[in-house]
């Protein structure tokens, strides 16, 4: 279970408080979306996860385990992190994967390591490409070596910083029913910002409304409503329910807009 209480952060003494007292708790199996405006602090939040930045006040405890107390290395043990942008490095698939078992060796790869590496390319569908160069695959396929690589990891939570970010319909659909799967199958609890609301109810069990540094809102599917979205994005949308899915549709009395505010998609 990942338990964050009270966190307090800014990035400077000088700079605003970004995170003014977050509490969030996500159990384990369990895929959190968190959702906010673009400069609510999803990121940060993220990279105090991640012990990229360090809070001013307030704990991360995860599996147990107080985050501060716990060495990088045995961090990326625990946390995999799949970032908003991805550059591939000049590596095969195969080696890009390995990278994320270097918290498990020292110098050298065991035999091991090698062996999970092809077990999750192989569940990830990516066998076939593991001696091509990670650079030169499509968006889509970097994206999966990218997964796969936090996966090799063998962490207990992972955190996708909008993962969908530049892929094509398809490739997001891939990603979002990957990521969900590798939550049920593997009991990774995973923690997501994602840009889209109706991505957002197709993959999360629990939903994190940021605004001005905190979480207003958390809860399950019924705490996705039009009131919360309004409250938070400023933005008029109508949710329907449609095959025991819920979508959330732009309001009437708003212009067409194929992305941001008043489409069916949040600033975020
Ligand atoms: P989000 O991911 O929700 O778009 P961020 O966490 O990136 O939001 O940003 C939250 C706030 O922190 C914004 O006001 C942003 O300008 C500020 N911020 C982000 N990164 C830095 C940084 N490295 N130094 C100073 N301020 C930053």
């Amino acid at each position: 279970m990942l338990e964050i209480k009270d966190l307090k952060f800014r990035y400077s003494r000088k700079s605003p408080v970004v995170l003014d007292g977050v509490n969030l708790t996500l159990k384990k199996g369990e895929v959190g979306v968190v959702l906010g405006k673009n400069g609510s602090g999803k990121t940060t939040l993220f990279k105090n996860i991640l012990g990229i930045e360090k809070p001013e006040a307030g704990t991360i405890r995860f599996e147990e385990r107080d985050l501060s107390e716990v060495s990088s290395k045995e961090r990326a043990k625990l946390i995999a992190y799949v970032p908003q942008d991805i550059t591939m490095a000049e590596l095969t698939v195969f080696d890009t994967v390995l990278m994320g078992r270097m918290p498990y060796f020292g110098f050298r790869s065991a035999k091991e390591d090698e062996e999970v590496v092809w077990k999750v390319l192989s569940d990830m569908g990516l066998s076939n490409l593991a001696s091509r160069n990670a650079d030169e695959l499509s968006g889509g396929e970097k994206q999966k070596v990218v997964i796969a690589r936090a996966l090799a990891q063998e962490p207990g939570l992972m955190v996708f910083d909008e993962p969908t970010g530049n892929l094509d319909i398809a490739n997001e659909q891939l990603i979002l029913k990957e990521a969900r799967r590798l939550s049920k199958e593997k009991n990774i609890s995973i923690l997501t910002s994602l840009h889209d609301l109706n991505q957002a109810l197709e993959i999360g069990d629990r939903f994190f409304f940021m605004k001005d540094g905190k979480i207003k809102y958390s809860g399950g599917k019924d705490m996705v409503t039009a009131e919360v979205i309004k409250e938070i994005f400023n933005a008029d949308v109508e949710i329907i329910e449609h095959d025991g899915r819920l979508i959330v549709m732009s309001g009437k009395s708003m212009k067409p807009s194929p992305r941001g505010e008043g489409g069916c998609e949040a600033a975020g």
